[in-house]
Order: structure tokens, then sequence, then C-alpha cells
């Protein structure tokens, strides 16, 4: 049994600051490890409930955060960007699950460091009409291809808007949020240890967990941070300007509208 594992960094437990998301801080180095500690109790966890294989994508901002050094030697590593699938890349229809590791809630939300794929450019994002957390886009990706998201963790906001969203899998709370740059939260020991046990009762139980599935074609829409960035994104032939600061795309599937994101947040990072 093939078992994916994507790797984001806000939802750590003891990671609270966009410091801690950031090169070139002490706190980051930090929260690297704690990070890379969360992936190997989910490894582990997941070899104990039966995988035979492990790949982890690493998830967050540049995507070299994870020590290839510390991690799990049983897991192979995709690290770096820009790659096809995002933080989902390496998925295919040939694993049982996916496990999404210190993920967080959806932009717009109360969650610690809540935001959907890039603070700097969307204030909110929408497919089909909800707010959506990058929980639902790569879950719903993985759906696509047939694969069930079986383990999700984060704080409370997390486990409650995107766990929901998975019918059977393992809710894994590390933390709750006392703000967008606060949270109470369990010992990194202890966050490990739940992500661990939660991931061999995950990987058990992955045969009988259902896909999540969004409607496709789909619409997506982007709430730009500025209105400069809301022209640029304009440009493109295929979006559609819904309001000053809010552009759209109707797209055929799921992964093309993942695709709009990424494509609307590279954009972005030519406004100074
Ligand atoms: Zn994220």
């Amino acid at each position: 049994m093939k078992i994916f594992i994507s790797v984001d960094i806000e939802g750590v437990a003891g990671v609270v600051l966009p410091a801690h998301g950031q090169p070139g801080n002490l706190e980051y180095e930090d929260a690297r490890r704690l990070m890379t500690e969360e992936a190997n109790a989910a490894i582990a966890g997941a070899f104990d409930g039966g995988a035979v294989e492990v790949l982890v994508n690493d998830s967050h901002g540049p995507m070299i955060n994870l020590l290839p050094d510390l991690l799990d030697p049983r897991a192979e590593l995709i690290r770096g960007q820009i790659k096809p699938g995002s933080m989902f890349s390496g998925l295919d229809d040939t694993y049982a699950g996916a496990m999404c590791v210190g993920y967080h809630a959806a932009a717009g939300d109360h969650g610690v460091l809540a935001h959907t794929y890039s603070t700097r450019d969307f204030t909110g994002v929408r497919l089909n009409g909800v707010a959506a957390s990058e929980a639902m886009f790569f879950g719903a990706y993985a759906g696509a291809m047939g694969v069930p998201v079986i383990l999700i963790s984060g704080d409370d906001v997390t486990a409650r808007t995107c766990g929901s969203l998975f019918a059977g899998a393992e809710v894994v709370q590390v933390k709750t949020a006392l703000g967008q740059r606060a949270a109470r939260a369990v010992s990194p020991h202890e966050a490990r240890k739940r992500i661990r046990e939660a991931a061999e009762r995950a990987v058990r139980a992955a045969g009988t967990m259902k896909p999540f599935r969004v409607i496709e074609p789909c619409d997506v829409a982007f709430d730009l941070t500025s209105a400069t960035r809301a022209d640029i994104c304009a440009t493109i032939p295929a979006a559609i300007r819904y309001a000053p600061l809010t552009v759209g795309f109707k797209t055929e599937t799921v992964a093309d509208a993942i695709r709009w994101m990424a494509v609307c947040a590279m954009l972005g990072s030519h406004v100074t």
C-alpha cells in the first residue's frame, strides 16, 4: 500500500508567527525542525499501519523546509518548486490515501496563520462559491483521482472546517487558535504521538474511506489584496473580473483551478 503525505508548516504544534514560515529567521529554523518531526510521526504511523511505500511532499512556501537528513529514511521526499501538483505533487491514482500534516484554516477564517495559498495575494478564495482552504483544493484534487484524504492535522479551526470535508478521516488537533498569531498547543512530543497513532489507524482504515469530490467543471474566484494585483490577474484572457478586487476562472477540473491559483500568486510576485 502506497501512502502520500503533504506537509505544511502553519498547523504544526508550536508554530504561531509568520516568521516561523519565513526562511532567514531563527524562529524558522525551529519551526522547520518541528515540521520535520511531525512528518516523521506521520511516516512512522503509516508504516505501522501497513504502508509499504511513503512519499512525502514539502508543501510550504519555497517547499524546501523539511530537513532531508532528519526525515525517516524509509520515505522519499519531493522538495522544491515549481512542480506539477504543487502541494500534492507526486500523487497519482496508485496511492491508497493522502495525509495533510501541519495544515491550516482558509483565508478569512480565524485559525492560526489562516490563509489560502498566498497571504500576500489573496484575502479570500472560493471554489464553486464556497470559501476554500488548501485542504479543500488539494483534497478535491486527490478525490478526482479517486484517492481519499485519510488524515489531517492542525489547529481546532482546521480540524473543524477541513476535517469535516473528509468522511472517516482521522483529524488530529495539535493546538487551539487564540488568534491569527497565537495558540495554545500541546507539546510537540504529544502532537507527534497523536499524529503517529492517528496515521496508523488511518492507513488501516484507508480502504473504507471515500474520496472527497467537488463538482467539475469548477468556478474559482480570488479576492486579491490590492486592485493592482487584481488588474494584473485580469489581464489573463480567461479571467473574469467579478469585482474591483475579485478575479475568477471557469475551469474543466479542480486541477486547473489550482493552476490558476498558482498563476495568480506567481503574478503577484511582480507587484512591488
Ligand atoms: Zn499552507
